[in-house]
């Protein structure tokens, strides 16, 4: 039996010659995510003094790996000023104060034309309120640690940016480290960022976005993978790739995170996800639940990834889907949790937020929504599609699979 230990990244075998092989870390990927999801950082949240702490940690790491500076003002540092509506269904910002976020940005100079850029974001709920989407009934003062969402990505940022600057062999791009910070509050800081960048838009060959990361499932390994149908090259290079991940596909470059933000300047992108749980956007989502050897996985599989592009030219976007038909606006909420690793047909509920209207109608976890008023809720499309037609005081049927029975109810938004 080879008696080996490992120490930050490199691998040594008692014995035997020292082997340097450069590895992802689980115990690196335990260290930040507990730090980010530990109650000091109070949540993270933006514009607070946690998301300034957590900003501290991620620069100090940057920093480390001797990263060039790529924020403002010759820093990691990419300060940016928004303005959010507290209530959801107001849309002015008249009156409204501004608020001051944090992106930190390194970046890996290795002389290419392109560069890739791999982002997640830092920011999480804070103490709830705030506009921000907590799920647990009066959680207001409550610190959501939030490990999975997002100090899972946000490691897996810190751990690729070490693995590619402490690795001695040429690599053919330029990368971009950027953690993200006003993503719960609807995607600023990826935003503003693409709306005034740092390096050229054009020299971006493609971006990775991972947003919650830590939830691997040991029995079904799936990893949602969206985007997949912003570049003709990623469903062969994702197929390529031998893991034991099952690797679900998702072609829309649109989706609940900041890979949108680049996919809107039709940059190619990919977001890596492990799926919902009940811990999503409440107090409970902590470092303890992580699956540290499942994201370790993960981020071997984006290595390969982005090792099999370098025998490629500069990818070529490919649009998903029409970008007005591909952002429903919404003017209701049903208050559900969906299943975005389901596969199958109709769109599967994960949880039910108590007293939303989902709740209200009798809709419970595991039923399976496959109408929503006239509209068939075949996938995640057309059930945000349906549900962007509704407005606050309709009422329509919905349609469900519950243990194999169809089931109709009916919803009051
Ligand atoms: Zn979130």
């Amino acid at each position: 039996m080879i008696n080996k230990f490992i120490v930050s990244g490199y691998v040594f075998f008692a014995g035997t010659i020292p082997v340097l092989s450069q590895k992802i870390s689980v115990d690196n990927l335990r260290s930040h995510i507990t730090c980010l999801s530990s109650d000091s950082m109070e949540g993270r949240g933006t514009a607070t003094k946690g998301e300034q702490m957590a900003a501290q940690y991620i620069q100090k790491n940057f920093h480390e790996m001797k990263l060039m500076p790529k924020g403002k003002n010759n820093s990691y540092l990419y300060d940016f000023t928004f303005k959010k509506n507290p209530n959801p269904h107001d849309t002015s910002t008249v009156d409204i104060p501004v608020r001051k976020g944090i992106n930190v940005i390194g970046f890996l100079d290795n002389k290419s034309e392109y560069t890739v850029v791999i982002g997640g974001h830092y920011d999480h709920l804070g103490k709830g309120g705030d506009g921000g989407g907590s799920l647990e009934a009066n959680s207001e003062g409550m610190i959501h640690n939030g490990a999975d969402d997002n100090a899972s990505g946000t490691a897996g940022v810190l751990e690729l940016a070490r693995y590619f600057t402490a690795n001695n062999r040429t690599e053919k791009f330029n990368f971009l480290f950027i953690c993200f910070s006003g993503e719960e509050l609807g995607l600023y800081g990826s935003k503003k960022f693409c709306d005034s960048p740092t390096v050229d838009l054009k020299t971006i060959n493609y971006m990775v976005n991972m947003d919650m990361i830590g939830r691997l499932s040991d029995s079904t390994h799936k990893v949602v993978v969206y985007g997949v149908g912003t570049s003709t090259d990623m469903i062969p290079l994702l197929d390529k790739i031998p893991s034991d991940l099952k690797i679900i596909k998702d072609s829309s470059g649109i989706g609940p995170s900041d890979q949108t933000s680049f996919y809107l300047k039709d940059i190619p992108v990919l977001h890596f996800f492990t799926g919902q749980h009940k811990d999503y956007h409440k107090p409970s989502d902590d470092a303890d639940k992580i699956n540290y050897d499942g994201e370790k996985k993960i981020l071997e599989y984006i290595v390969q990834f982005i090792e099999e592009t370098e025998k490629l030219p500069k990818m070529k976007f490919t649009p998903t889907r029409s970008k007005q038909e591909d952002t429903p606006r919404f003017k209701v909420t049903l208050g559900i949790m969906p299943d975005y690793t389901f596969e199958g047909k109709g769109v599967r509920v994960d949880g039910v937020t108590k007293g939303k209207p989902a709740s209200n109608a009798g809709i419970e976890k595991e039923d399976i929504i496959i109408q929503l008023g006239e509209k068939k809720t075949e996938n995640m499309m057309d059930y945000m599609k349906a549900l962007a037609g509704f407005a606050a005081g309709d009422s329509a049927e919905a349609v469900v699979m519950r243990k194999g029975q169809e089931v109709k109810l009916r919803v009051k938004f």
